[in-house]
């Protein structure tokens, strides 16, 4: 095997530099790519090559994709990150293009596999069926309608997007409102001149106070404000989008959107979202009235009589129920997360559990000096996997979910993959659910390292169906809820380890309202499906109906959920996916011995039968090879019902 080198990257405070990266990387790559275009078009049919030019096309525009994605996310400096953004366009125009184009679908169509390394079958297949679905088939006339209609979408649903963040609203509360909420929180809202605080819909403010203020009027005000976002300025945007996805799934052949969505699933059919969230629900059912009934029982301690609880209560009841029951402080659980000790700890539980070593590469420069690299290396051969680099903490400017990003894509013999962890957390402590979240997404890095061997760049990394990428991460997750895993790096300032005791009623803690919250997630989705399925004239009305037949808690008169429910652009009909690999990460976990989190045949077994394959075989088959059997959602009910 060629020795491979991780990329140079500039010195940090080289701007210059920078900007010449940048531009070799992603002008380069989509000047490279437009000529390999072009040697496409101009391939004969049937020539042995035409494959690997397909692949060398797509190493070009993945490598500019990466560079462009990344900076345009991290850089320190704005305008380097607005050029970054500007060339996605242009990437994305050009991929467009690519995939609306007669010519080159006709020179992939007569392409041979013969002689090509494993999966150039599949890597055509996967190519033809693309064209497809772009239309590329199609006569001129039905290409010119499908181009106005993916214009009209990615219009649609910019203005979606743009109506929620513009709908922001506020609610006034009397200052008395904020008893029980912490006191960073009631300094942060200080008082007017009438005694009113502003609560704004941002979720550093609806959140905390849905959850802990005191007052159920105040609560219901905000709640309210909250449902309204988007309305009514999306009702007709979302009607228009439905409509518009509509249509071009019918021009492609498909009775539904959903249809045309699941096809490149696992979940495959637009018929199997629905049975999907029937199950789910149905599954959930029990576990859910039994916490539902906890709460409500705890609320009427403060309202004789009270009825149903409504979407402004549960979070409320949930907190007190769970402070009441489990004593769990999440100050005092903080004490034991130092964030130096937790990115060591992550470090040293993943690299004993998948048989790696991370070499700390302190003179590698980064787009910021926070930036922590480290080169990723197989303990049993010693051989270089990749490169990771860990950016922890929030800057100005900087992306402020927690995500990994790719900087390099690896392809067997060709490059290495590098990947990038962008989180925001503090830099002296953490809150244990940001040791979750930090768990999570170092799973889909790892995933994006260890599959970076392929020849084909199309299964490289977390290159698998998109309601299976999550699995992986949601099975990591189970490591930070083990005190044995936890103990080995969460000690306080004394040096005391995190005790069993309290790892066991933080457990519990976040058991609690497993069922409804799997309720509430199933009218999302199914407000996510039947939306794309049904195109209801009224949306408030069919909204409502499905809040009805799968939400545990009431919902509020007079709102209008569906005009904020952002996930209606980018997922479409399948907000299920969060779900489906859920049950399939707790079938995954199930293999392992939950004694001995660290028993290293199973997990070696794992990291090389459904990490390192990436999309080189369809996921169910990669589980299957795992498990000894298809995947199934028995670990998922167990759980539920546990
Ligand atoms: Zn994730």
């Amino acid at each position: 095997m060629s020795h491979l080198e991780p990329l140079t990257l500039p010195a940090t405070d080289d701007l210059e530099a920078w900007n010449g990266f940048l531009d070799t990387r992603v002008l380069g790559g989509l000047e490279e790519a437009r000529g390999l275009v072009a040697v496409l078009r101009e391939t004969p049919a049937g020539d042995p090559e035409t494959l690997l030019v397909w692949n060398d096309l797509h190493v070009a525009l993945a490598n500019a994709f990466a560079v462009a994605g990344l900076l345009s996310q991290v850089h320190p400096d704005g305008e380097l990150r607005e050029r970054a953004e500007g060339y996605e366009q242009q990437l994305h125009e050009l991929r467009t293009t690519l995939m609306l184009d007669p010519v080159v679908y006709a020179v992939l169509s007569a392409a041979p596999t013969d002689g090509l390394p494993d999966g150039a079958d599949r890597v055509l297949a996967d190519a033809l069926r693309s064209f497809r679905r772009s239309g590329v088939d199609r006569d001129e006339r039905t290409r010119e309608r499908l181009r106005e209609l993916s214009a009209r979408e990615t219009d649609l649903g910019q203005a979606f997007s743009r109506n929620i963040r513009d709908g922001a609203g506020e609610t006034r509360v009397p200052a008395s409102a904020l008893a029980g909420l912490p006191d960073d929180y009631v300094e942060a809202h200080p008082a007017d001149e009438d005694g009113k605080v502003t609560i704004t819909t941002g979720y550093p403010d609806t959140n905390p106070f849905l959850m802990f203020s005191a007052d159920p009027k105040a609560r219901h005000a905000v709640m309210h404000t909250f449902l309204n976002i988007g309305w009514p300025a999306n009702d007709p945007v979302l009607h228009d989008l439905l409509r518009v996805r509509d249509e071009q799934a019918r021009l492609l052949g498909y009775a539904s959107w959903p249809d045309f969505d699941a096809e490149v699933k696992m979940i495959g059919t637009g018929d199997a979202v629905a049975a999907f969230i029937d199950k789910i629900a149905e599954d959930a059912t029990a576990s859910a009235e039994r916490d539902a009934a906890l709460l409500l029982e705890r609320a009427r301690q403060d309202h004789p009589g009270l009825g149903r609880l409504d979407v402004a209560d549960a979070r409320y009841y949930g907190e007190v129920v769970r402070r009441e029951r489990f004593d769990v402080d999440g100050q005092a659980v903080r004490r034991y997360f130092a964030s130096d000790r937790v990115r060591a700890g992550l470090l040293e539980v993943t690299g004993r559990l998948f048989g790696l070593e991370y070499v700390p590469v302190p003179d590698a420069p980064s787009w910021h000096t926070e930036v922590a690299t480290y080169d990723v290396r197989l303990v049993e051969s010693g051989d270089l996997l990749g490169r990771i680099h860990l950016d922890l903490h929030p800057r100005a400017g900087k992306y402020n979910h927690a995500a990994q990003f790719d900087l390099v894509r690896g392809v067997g013999g060709r490059q290495l993959p590098e990947g990038v962890l962008v989180c925001n957390f503090g830099r002296t402590r953490m809150d244990h659910s940001e040791v979750v979240t930090l768990f999570h997404e170092f799973g889909h890095l790892l995933h994006h390292v260890l599959a970076g061997r392929h020849p084909w760049v199309r299964f490289s990394g977390v290159a698998t169906e998109w309601d299976f990428v999550e699995a992986p991460s949601q099975m990591l997750e189970e490591w930070a809820w083990d005190h044995g895993v936890l103990s080995s790096f969460a000690v306080d300032e004394a040096g005391e380890p995190i005790p069993a005791a309290l790892v066991e009623r933080m457990r519990a803690a976040d058991e609690l309202g497993k069922g409804y919250y799997a309720r509430t997630q199933m009218y999302y989705a199914a407000v996510s499906y039947r939306f794309h399925a049904e195109l209801p004239v009224d949306l408030t009305k069919r909204s409502q109906e499905l809040s009805d037949r799968y939400a545990v808690w009431a919902q509020l008169p007079g709102t209008h959920f569906h005009c904020g429910f952002g996930h209606l652009e980018g997922y479409g009909s399948g907000y299920y996916t969060y779900m489906w690999s859920l049950v399939i990460a707790k079938d995954l976990f199930s293999a392992f011995d939950e004694g001995d989190l660290f028993a290293p045949d199973v997990a070696t077994r794992y990291r090389d039968t459904v990490l390192a394959a990436g999309g080189s075989r369809d996921a169910a088959d990669l589980v299957e090879a795992f498990l000894g059997r298809p995947y199934d959602s028995r670990a998922f009910t167990a759980w539920l019902e546990g």
